[in-house]
């Protein structure tokens, strides 16, 4: 069977590893000659995927004040990157945002802040945690007062891989941006060194629609315009859990995480082999 490209279409497709999902369930992994695209060669349906992830995540009797501040904590690294770009007046929408806490930071910085997520339990609890968050499937269903604006800035914060197409998504994305917005994406990246010994779906989850890399982004991102201004690297999963830390001594702590993340960079991980990734890209 030719599996064609979820992004380019191309039918230069190589069956390239097989790894086990977490029932042990053994999956063919595809990678695009073309584009560099990484995907499991079959999918979950969208609606199997929505059921898998509210079985694994979403649970109301999990949310309370302490998830909360987990989840306001844990992108420390990229909240303090999205503070440099900031101008004042403009607005965000955080696409998967979950239970609100990234838009929290985003509040904090100055911006005017919106989110969605799919989850009712997500979404409601959000909002008593008096986040500006909607329920909505990105991009079938968005909500007039999301679909009437446009922003200055739109963020994936680890929620880009669970979409089906992303060229799509993308290009949606696009077109809610305003001139010269800015698209802001974290992703873990499928080519870490991490997965040299852990199956994808050890992190990525059996739900994943495809594993963003180094290569496959920059290649979509220019594909459709875009203009890259920066792809940023947190190298090593260790540092990537200090830096999300939430505990006592939790300043001490990602300073430490901090300072080895600096280290790692005059190491000379090599970007394309980091663990995570933090592209910011333009519209133009
Ligand atoms: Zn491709």
């Amino acid at each position: 069977m030719i599996s064609k490209c979820i992004y380019c279409q191309s039918d230069k497709t190589i069956k390239w590893v097989i790894q086990k999902k977490s029932n042990q369930v053994k999956q063919k992994i595809v990678k695009c000659n073309n584009c560099n695209t990484i995907f499991p060669e079959k999918s979950m349906s969208e609606d199997e995927s929505r059921i898998y992830i509210h079985n694994e995540l979403y649970d109301i009797n999990k949310y309370n004040v302490n998830t909360f501040k987990e989840a306001v904590s844990k992108d420390y690294f990229v909240v303090k990157k999205i503070k440099e770009y900031f101008r004042n007046g403009e607005n965000a929408l955080d696409v998967g945002g979950h239970i609100g806490g990234f838009i929290y930071n985003l509040q904090e910085i100055g911006y005017d802040t919106y989110g969605l997520d799919i989850y009712k339990n997500a979404v409601d609890f959000a909002i008593r945690m008096g986040q500006n968050m909607y329920q909505s499937q990105f991009i079938e269903d968005l909500p007039y007062s999301i679909e009437s604006k446009s922003f200055s800035l739109i963020t994936f914060m680890e929620s880009l891989y669970y979409f089906k197409d992303p060229k799509t998504v993308l290009l949606k994305t696009k077109s809610l941006l305003n001139q010269n917005g800015l698209l802001v994406i974290q992703t873990i990246n499928g080519d870490s060194k991490y997965f040299k010994n852990h199956t994808f779906f050890s992190r990525y989850g059996d739900n994943v629609q495809f594993m963003p890399t180094f290569k496959s982004i920059k290649y979509w991102l220019e594909d459709l315009n875009f203009n890259v201004l920066e792809i940023i690297a947190l190298p090593r999963f260790s540092i990537n859990q200090l830096l999300k830390y939430d505990k006592s001594f939790k300043s001490i702590i990602r300073k430490c995480g901090l300072f080895l993340n600096h280290l790692d960079y005059k190491n000379r991980t090599p970007l394309e082999s980091s663990d995570k990734l933090i592209i910011i890209a333009r519209k133009i």
